[in-house]
């Protein structure tokens, strides 16, 4: 794949960073550091987290997906649909204002190169697992974690390989087990009548597309087991719910209540429904991904065995097309894979970072892998990103 990075593109995406910062700086007077590190190739390793506090160390990551622009976000017009992110979230973390999508920007294939610290290749639509091994082989390997250590909570039926890689030595046996609910509650719902389109949507890129799930590794039955709840209560709970989104914090939130799992992936993708082309349908996704942020939050703070020991890593998969961008449709879409909707940002909470910082050296994507195994203990040695050494 050629580079898509230029020095045109490095140029853009500084000063999103930049117009970002001063954005923050301006609304919460946050402390900005500079950036103190450069990104060098020298970096040998991970410097392992070391000691008991490393292993009982957890984290959730949250996408904020599918993709969404400064517009609706970051800038003063955009900062009324986040209020929870920018208002109380961030005062308590950590904000990276430039960190660089370099890869494809399909959503599974995005969130497979979030998941292994590579950009992944392969075809967005192809049911095929991410080719690098994952943050959830090297977590359960490492440090033999059991199978209920590792989940990810997906939005689209497309997402069930995304679990573990096939890379010799590594591979399903060391995976996550992947939760698509929205599978689930499609069955549940067959035979009965009714309009669950807001629940049951499974991908707004492509309404063609429509992957078999293979393996069908668990059943209905075994789902609603794992969630402690009978089928029927399943579906009276989810049809009270008006995402697929809120599906997925409802089932997330059974799963950390019963499993309790030290490494917990959540995938939200409301916003995605921008693909339609209705702008307003766009915003609500993202005000409702802005609150279920905050409910994900304060439900770490909540669950004693999460609450002091976990950290919380929101980002999105990539931005979207910018108004200015020939090819593009503005909020519409990502296709022109322009720096703008390149250059993301992240926010990291928790037990260790700093809060209230905003960092805006650039990043990549690549490195929240290397980070999180620097802060659990683990080596994710095929990962071709660094460990941000701000949240170590
Ligand atoms: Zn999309």
């Amino acid at each position: 794949m050629a580079n898509p990075w230029t020095h045109k593109a490095g140029e853009i995406s500084a000063s999103v960073s930049q117009s970002r910062r001063e954005f923050l700086r301006s609304l919460t007077g946050a402390a900005c550091a500079r950036p103190f590190f450069s990104v060098s190739s020298s970096v040998a390793g991970p410097p392992f987290a070391s000691g008991l506090q490393s292993r009982e160390r957890r984290a959730v990551v949250v996408t904020f997906g599918g993709g969404c622009r400064d517009e609706e976000v970051l800038t003063p017009m955009g900062q009324q649909n986040v209020p929870y992110l920018l208002r109380e979230l961030l005062p308590q973390g950590t904000f990276f204002t430039h960190v660089e999508n370099r890869g494809i920007l399909g959503h599974y294939v995005a969130t497979a190169s979030l998941t292994t610290g590579v950009y992944e290749t392969f075809d967005n639509f192809a049911s095929v697992p991410p080719q690098s091994p994952t943050v959830f082989e090297y977590f359960r390997k490492d440090l033999k974690r059991p199978l209920h250590d590792a989940w990810v909570v997906a939005p689209s039926n497309g997402f069930n390989r995304i679990g573990s890689s096939d890379v010799r030595s590594f591979g399903p046996g060391y995976g996550a087990q992947v939760i698509l609910p929205k599978r689930f509650l499609k069955q549940a719902l067959m035979g009965t009548t009714g309009d669950y389109t807001r629940l049951l949507q499974d991908n707004y890129e492509t309404p063609l597309f429509s992957p078999q799930v293979e393996g069908g590794k668990v059943s209905l039955d075994e789902f609603t087991e794992l969630l402690n709840l009978s089928a029927k209560d399943f579906v009276t709970q989810a049809l009270t719910l008006s995402s697929a989104d809120e599906l997925s914090f409802f089932v997330a939130k059974r799963l950390m209540r019963r499993y309790a799992p030290r490494l917990l992936w959540i995938t939200l993708h409301d916003m995605d429904v921008a693909h339609a082309g209705c702008y307003s349908l766009y915003i609500e996704g993202i005000q409702r991904t802005d609150r279920l942020c905050r409910e994900i939050w304060r439900t770490i703070q909540s669950e004693p065995e999460y609450a002091g020991k976990t950290s919380l890593f929101i980002l999105p998969d990539f931005g979207r097309d910018s108004d200015g961008s020939i090819g593009g449709n503005g909020f519409q879409h990502h296709r022109t894979g322009d720096a703008l909707s390149r250059t993301t940002w992240m926010l990291a909470l928790g037990p260790g970072i700093h809060a209230n910082r905003v960092v805006d050296r650039p990043v990549e994507h690549l490195d929240v892998v290397p980070t999180l195994g620097a802060r659990l203990g683990f080596d994710a040695r095929m990962a071709r990103g660094k460990p941000l050494t701000e949240l170590l």
